[in-house]
């Protein structure tokens, strides 16, 4: 592993920095800087800004208005993105549902689509939990029945993150009975239509980043099935793959300075002598370390040409139970000063929130949301 970058890589990165110095709006910085959440209007101008230097698909092959980067510049855009705070496009759309059009739309899907997405102009959420389908997400029971050229959906999801904001949804249903997993297909259809019902769900900050969403009659056009029908288990797995598989390498950046935050905190309060918690921030520093290294392999993985897999699903589960503890070590560390009105947001491009925000639900349930554990841990 060579850890040195290349002189044509070095005026990348001062590229990358040079545009984020000019471009990153100031009051978007500010507002990141004191972790307020950006409203929807905010991120989009922002992706439109990013959109505008080509940026905007970073993942992307060049011929849909991809970057066709790299692995290293990735890599170095992400890291300096997450150095300044900048928000790295939201998932759902340009990192989660463009690559499965990409790879088993037709080529109307790939045309009707993948343009909007590129230019944010319209918001994706993903529906695949529903009540009684989490981890064991095949027993998913939203049906969807064929009538004419349509498709007619009924049934209730569940954590569809910004699903309040979204335009559109990419939903697993249930187009067969008779097989589990055999039964399910891949299906898009528009939010904005009388049989869908958007319920935000409080969180303990009091905000609602997550929704219910109830589907009673709502209609799409037959084509607009991606993959097989009764196919799409095998479209959500490649999802999965894809869902935040290069933040291997440059989330364990955004954790080192959350630690670093963590120590100050710890020597600020008087108990950076106490052993136990010596203990436990040893036990966290190395954990990061290990992390760091996990990334570094990731990333000469895909400098090979490899593409996510199962030691991305590893690597999921490995922080979200380091994260968890993390932050329990930061509330023992900040007592009852932890009990904030207001939960620190996650608002970096790393998708981490601030040690000792116990409000902010961001760092326990990364174990569920990295668990779809039937799923994950199966995949390890
Ligand atoms: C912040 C957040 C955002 C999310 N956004 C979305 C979204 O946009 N769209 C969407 O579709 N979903 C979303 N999810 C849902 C997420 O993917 C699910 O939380 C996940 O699939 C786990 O399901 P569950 O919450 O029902 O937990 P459960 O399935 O009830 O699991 C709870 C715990 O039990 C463990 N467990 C479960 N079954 C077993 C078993 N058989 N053996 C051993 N251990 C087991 C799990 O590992 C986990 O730790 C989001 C979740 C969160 C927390």
């Amino acid at each position: 592993m060579n850890a040195d970058f290349t002189a044509a890589e070095l005026a990348f990165q001062a590229e990358v920095r040079e545009f984020l110095a000019n471009e990153f709006p100031a009051e978007l910085k500010q507002k990141v800087d004191k972790r307020i959440r950006l409203s929807k209007d905010e991120i989009v101008g922002w992706q439109k800004i990013l959109h505008k230097k080509g940026w905007m698909a970073v993942n992307w092959p060049q011929e849909f208005g991809g970057t066709g980067w790299t692995a290293t510049q990735k890599y170095i855009f992400s890291t300096e993105m997450g150095l300044v705070g900048a928000p790295e496009p939201t998932p759902f759309g340009v990192t989660m549902v463009a690559p499965v059009i990409m790879a088993y739309g037709s080529e109307e899907q790939k045309q009707r689509f993948l343009p909007d997405i590129l230019e944010s102009n319209v918001w994706w959420c993903q529906g695949y939990s529903e009540p009684n389908a989490g981890s064991d997400l095949a027993s998913l029971k939203t049906m969807a029945v064929r009538d004419g050229d349509d498709y007619v959906v009924n049934g209730n999801k569940t954590w569809n993150t910004y699903g309040q904001y979204a335009d559109w949804i990419f939903c697993l249903v249930r187009t067969d009975r008779s097989d589990k997993h055999k039964g399910i297909s891949f299906l898009l259809y528009p939010m904005e239509q009388p049989g869908v019902e958007v319920r935000p769900i409080a969180m303990m900050s009091g905000e609602s980043e997550f929704n219910e969403t109830f589907f009673t009659d709502a209609r799409t056009p037959k084509e607009n099935v991606v993959g097989q029908v009764n196919g799409g288990w095998g479209v959500a797995m490649t999802l999965l793959g894809y869902e935040r598989g290069e933040a291997a390498a440059t989330t364990p950046i955004a954790f080192r300075s959350e630690l670093d935050r963590l120590f100050a905190m710890a020597k600020e309060r008087g108990v950076s002598d106490d052993p136990v918690i010596r203990q436990r921030l040893a036990e966290a520093y190395s954990k990061v370390e290990i992390m760091r290294y996990m990334g570094l392999g990731t990333l000469t993985r895909f400098i090979k040409g490899a593409t996510p897999g199962p030691s991305e699903s590893l690597f999921k589960l490995y922080w979200s139970e380091y994260h968890k503890a993390v932050t329990e070590l930061a509330v023992d560390i900040l007592g009852a000063d932890a009990m904030w009105i207001e939960g620190q947001q996650p608002m970096t491009s790393f998708s981490t929130d601030l040690p000792g925000s116990p409000n902010s639900s961001a760092s326990w349930v990364g174990t569920f949301y990295n668990a779809r554990a039937g799923d994950r841990k199966s995949v390890v």
